[in-house]
């Protein structure tokens, strides 16, 4: 990730055009929940700093994942199924309607039988949610 913040946006189209998968910045909590399921997060993801509302609030400094090393994924999709609130998805499909996604999955979140309520609520991602959105 290049040095010093830059708007959200930026790190979106970089994945959309060089990577399998990117993220919809503003409905990304920064639980780093798809680091933690990636068998190989230490060889493709990275988390810096970039411009990014959450969930309708306002733009901030907040740290959040970034593919830094796309051509290493396996495309086994582990960590498309454990985003808790669908902001990353394939960079070929259009999240059409962000806040109707979000609401779609966080409801999801009660019926998943892996990465449902309870493992998002984990020690280990409430700590990075808290790292990756300073006050
Ligand atoms: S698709 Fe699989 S290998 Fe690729 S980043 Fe996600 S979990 Fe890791």
């Amino acid at each position: 990730m290049e040095k010093g913040p830059r708007n959200w946006y930026h790190y979106y189209e970089l994945m959309k055009n060089n990577a399998p998968l990117t993220i919809y910045y503003p409905i990304c909590g920064g639980g780093e929940e798809c680091i933690s399921v990636c068998p190989y997060a230490h060889e493709i993801w990275e988390v810096g700093p970039m411009i990014a509302p959450m969930f309708g609030g306002k733009p901030r400094v907040r740290l959040r994942p970034f593919m830094a090393h796309p051509e290493k994924c396996r495309r086994c999709y582990l960590c498309v199924q454990a985003c808790p609130t669908g902001a990353l998805h394939r960079s070929d499909q259009e999240i059409r309607h962000p806040i109707f996604t979000l609401i779609k999955n966080s409801v999801k979140l009660f019926f998943k039988k892996r990465y449902g309520i309870r493992w998002v609520f984990r020690r280990e991602h409430r700590e990075k949610f808290r790292k990756n959105n300073p006050k």
